[in-house]
């Protein structure tokens, strides 16, 4: 399971689905990816590997807003 830095435990609330072309046994070698939030403080883990045997927490790195207005 899981465990966010804070100590607290990281539940699944929402998962990839399986892409249309993906059928049967395909599925079980597809890794889909999951985002998890901690019960604890709230924070957020965005595609996170749910079907990886190795069921370690990925690295999310801090990315920067875009500023996107054209001034
Ligand atoms: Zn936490």
């Amino acid at each position: 399971m899981f465990k966010c830095e804070c100590g607290g435990l990281l539940l699944p609330i929402a998962m990839e689905e399986f892409p249309s072309n993906i059928k049967g046994d395909e599925q079980l070698h597809y890794e889909r990816v999951c985002d998890v939030a901690c019960q604890d403080c709230g924070k957020v883990y965005y595609s996170q590997p749910y079907d990886s045997d190795k069921k370690q927490l990925r690295v999310v790195k801090e990315t920067k807003q875009l500023n996107l207005k054209n001034d």
